[in-house]
């Protein structure tokens, strides 16, 4: 018997699982397709995020006692290097005043069961689609196989590709490239941790240490007294032989004593993840009868923590697109417009940050700086209009562009209040009582 759904999802991660949520909410008989047995990993993923990405769950009912569980809520992020720490205070936004290092391999299956629990929404695990069916140049269904099992074919108005960076209905489809940025490529390595000694006795938080030339590190509070430890640098440093992942990647600790005595005792409990040469770019939304959502539509390079909103986002504008192409609001051309606008929208800016935090610091950081400098950068370091900009756009509670338009007055009000911080220090160092 042909089976026939409304929409056939291909990946049932961030992006797929909550779009069937969304999808089924609408009233659409969804057909959730993941290539995975779940929990586990996914093939590379630091595991940050923040508030607006919560909010999106909060919006589709997602069990927040489900996807984090057991997960300290996180309230800084801290940057340890060789001129000082700087402490962000995540900020308050949409009701929360953290964020998570979530367990990948738990979130991803708590919003897979939860899409399950929608009416009309049909999930299966270890289910993979190797090929796209078409009438004429329009996608009609896939080819796919239960593991174990036979081929077999499966139809829908609307096939979506949530498949991930690799995305096979992109390729198959023929997706459009665009905004493509390879020219400062990175890689990245993590693994998580038990009993990684705590950077103080405050709480939870996310520590980003330097590592050596051209890389960084992250280590980051996270499920069950777990800790992710997480370096990220330029492809061409971030290159183990084969067969030697795990030996690199504790040799790249090891350049930061600080890390490093964190980890004295310490057991890695999962293998080193990793991701080479991690792409930039956005593709072609969709055609006739199929579309891409989540890392297969836009790919945004992992340092600013930012890519699980962004497939959250994605699947939420996508859920509406179809929502006013099946109202016959929109033709399905003008559907998907509307959806590559909406998404970028929300998404370029930060998209564009990214890459320029990519550039100066992984790429730029290992000029020489001068001694004058030094104390400047300290005083950008210590100031609190700094950190209270740092955890605004963390939240997106400013816009990316903000912080490029922001940070000149910010350096200057740094380079009036550095001074005044040093002098109070002396006088209190003299004995001498100050104010504030
Ligand atoms: C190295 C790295 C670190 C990152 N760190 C962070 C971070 O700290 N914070 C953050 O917010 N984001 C981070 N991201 C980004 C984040 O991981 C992604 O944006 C997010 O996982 C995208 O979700 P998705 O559902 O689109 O795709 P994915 O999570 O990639 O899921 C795609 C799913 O599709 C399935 N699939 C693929 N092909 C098929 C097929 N043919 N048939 C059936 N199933 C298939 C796969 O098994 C997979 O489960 C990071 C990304 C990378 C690469």
């Amino acid at each position: 018997m042909e089976q026939h759904y409304d929409v056939i999802i291909v990946g049932g991660r961030p992006a797929g699982s909550t779009l069937a949520a969304r999808l089924g909410k609408q009233g659409c008989r969804v057909l959730l397709l993941e290539r995975a047995d779940l929990p586990s990993l996914p093939a590379a993923s630091s595991p940050i995020i923040y508030s607006p990405a919560l909010k999106l769950l909060d919006e589709i009912g997602a069990p927040e006692s489900a996807y984090a569980r057991n997960t300290p809520p996180i309230r800084r992020m801290v940057a340890d290097n060789r001129l000082g720490s700087m402490t962000i205070t995540i900020p308050e936004a949409h009701g929360r005043d953290y964020g998570y290092a979530i367990d990948r391999a738990r979130f991803d299956a708590a919003l897979f069961d939860h899409a399950c629990t929608v009416s009309g929404v049909e999930g299966r695990q270890n289910y993979s689609v190797i090929d796209l069916l078409w009438d004429g140049d329009r996608v009609t269904g896939v080819v796919g196989k239960a593991h174990g099992g036979q081929e077999e074919h499966l139809y829908a108005d609307l096939v979506v590709g949530a498949d991930g960076r690799f995305s096979l209905v992109a390729r198959k489809a023929g997706a459009k490239e665009t905004d493509v940025h390879n020219e400062n490529p990175t890689s990245l390595l993590y693994a998580y941790w038990k009993n990684v000694r705590p950077y103080d006795n405050q709480g939870a938080l996310a520590v980003a240490y330097e590592g050596g030339y051209g890389y960084g590190l992250l280590v980051m509070d996270s499920a069950d007294g777990t800790t992710a430890v997480t370096m990220e640098g330029q492809a061409d440093v971030m290159e183990p032989r084969a067969g030697a992942t795990q030996a690199f990647y504790l040799e790249k600790l090891q350049a930061n004593p600080k890390v490093w005595a964190r980890l004295q005792g310490a057991e890695m409990v999962t293998k080193v993840h990793g991701m080479r040469r991690i792409g930039n770019l956005y593709r072609q939304p969709g055609g006739p009868g199929w579309a891409l959502v989540g890392d297969a539509y836009h790919q945004h390079d992992p340092l600013d923590g930012q890519g699980i909103f962004n497939a959250l986002f994605s699947a939420k504008s996508l859920a509406w697109a179809v929502r006013y192409a099946r109202r016959d609001q929109m033709t399905w051309e003008e559907a998907l417009a509307w959806y590559d606008e909406t998404v970028r929208i929300k998404t370029y800016g930060m998209f564009r940050r990214t890459l320029e935090s990519v550039r100066d610091n992984l790429y730029n950081n290992n000029r020489e700086v001068p001694g004058w400098a030094v104390i400047g950068l300290r005083w950008l370091l210590e100031d609190p209009a700094m950190h209270e900009m740092m955890g605004k756009l963390l939240t997106r509670q400013i816009p990316a562009e903000m912080a490029t338009i922001a940070t000149p007055a910010i350096l200057a009000g740094a380079l009036v209040r550095g001074p005044l911080r040093e002098f109070r220090k002396r006088l209190s160092q003299w004995g001498v009582p100050t104010a504030g």
